[in-house]
């Protein structure tokens, strides 16, 4: 529990939200600027920032709930998919220091994009990005 974390706040019945689900270990709750009506949040109940601090046990249950309320999401919106998003880091536009996965009910044609602006790699730009990546999980432990 982090005083400073609205998320926590909510976690603690501190703060008001929209509960869609809750157990011992998770929470999911609306969000409150949606991309898509139905747009939820779920989120480990222990205070993790960033998806590499969550324990594989407790990551393992999150997603556990993201593959259930997903299809939930979906078809209470009926909707023919849903965007499972992680914003990692305040880099990669996390806002809220407490790790969640965004669920957002998609339709064909409902005009949301998450797209990045993207150029097809050469060949040796894939081989240099290889060795890289490669070379900094030669140091990670099995
Ligand atoms: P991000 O940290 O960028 O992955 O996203 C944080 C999300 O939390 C945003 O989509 C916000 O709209 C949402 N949010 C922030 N405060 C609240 C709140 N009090 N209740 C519900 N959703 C919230
Ligand atoms: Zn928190």
């Amino acid at each position: 529990m982090t005083d400073a974390c609205i998320f926590c706040q909510i976690i603690e019945k501190k703060s008001p939200a929209t509960i869609v689900f809750e157990d011992e270990r998770c929470l999911a709750i609306l969000d409150i600027f949606p991309a898509n009506p139905g747009h939820t949040l779920v989120m480990p109940k222990k205070h993790y920032s960033l998806l590499g601090e969550v324990p594989a046990e407790e990551l393992t249950h999150a997603i556990e709930i993201v593959q259930k309320i997903g299809p939930a999401v979906q078809h209470a919106y009926r909707s023919q998919g849903y965007n499972v998003l992680v914003n990692n880091g305040t880099a990669a536009g996390q806002i809220v220091p407490h790790v969640h996965f965004h669920l957002v009910p998609r339709s064909m044609n409902d005009g949301k994009k998450f797209e990045l602006p993207r150029e097809q790699a050469t060949p040796p730009q894939l081989a240099e990005a290889a060795d890289k990546i490669k070379k900094e999980l030669s140091h990670v432990k099995p």
